[in-house]
């Protein structure tokens, strides 16, 4: 039984992370969204929001769990039970990051695999970076995000006075 971990900051979740997740769940029996926790960038969503986030639009997905953690990614794959990371290659601009990444945590842990995702065409252009801009502008973000997502968004750029 192969349980992935799919790792990320996920601030907020688009429609590229979801395909990413749709996808993994019809190759292993269990995907753990990982939700990182200690960021060095200071992120829009507390940990709480990123993950209630997640969990809202991935309850559709049986086999789809959402945790958050902090500390290293192998520690993290051990404590779950996890054999596989999956990460989405978007551009050749993430390669050289991931490859690094990979080869860390696979001498960290030999037992440890990280499979690549290529992302959808479709998806190829988006980051939740581009997301949280465009929300910023006052664009539609619709096509990016899911409704409960938008609705999150929105939100928090007034409570925040974000918006221009
Ligand atoms: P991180 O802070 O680790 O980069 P992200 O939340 O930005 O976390 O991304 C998590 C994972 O999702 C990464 O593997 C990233 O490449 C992937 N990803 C991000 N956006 C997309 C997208 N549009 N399509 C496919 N994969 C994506």
């Amino acid at each position: 039984m192969a349980t992935a971990v799919y790792p990320g900051s996920f601030d907020p979740i688009t429609f590229g992370h979801l395909d990413i997740v749709q996808r993994a769940s019809e190759v292993f029996d269990k995907v753990i969204i990982g939700v990182l926790k200690n960021q060095t960038k200071n992120p829009l969503f507390s940990l709480e929001e990123r993950v209630d986030m997640i969990e809202k639009v991935t309850s559709d997905i049986p086999n789809v769990e959402v945790v958050s953690f902090g500390g290293l990614l192998v520690d993290f794959c051990k404590q779950v039970g996890a054999d596989v990371v999956v990460r989405g290659l978007r551009a050749v601009s993430d390669f050289e990051y991931e490859l690094m990444m990979a080869q860390t945590n696979k001498e960290l842990n030999p037992n440890l695999e990280t499979m690549f995702f290529a992302t959808s065409a479709r998806y190829s252009f988006l980051s939740s970076s581009t997301v949280r801009e465009l929300a910023m502008f006052d664009a539609d973000i619709r096509q990016f995000v899911p409704e409960y997502v938008h609705r999150k968004v929105y939100e928090k750029l007034k409570e925040e006075k974000l918006t221009v």
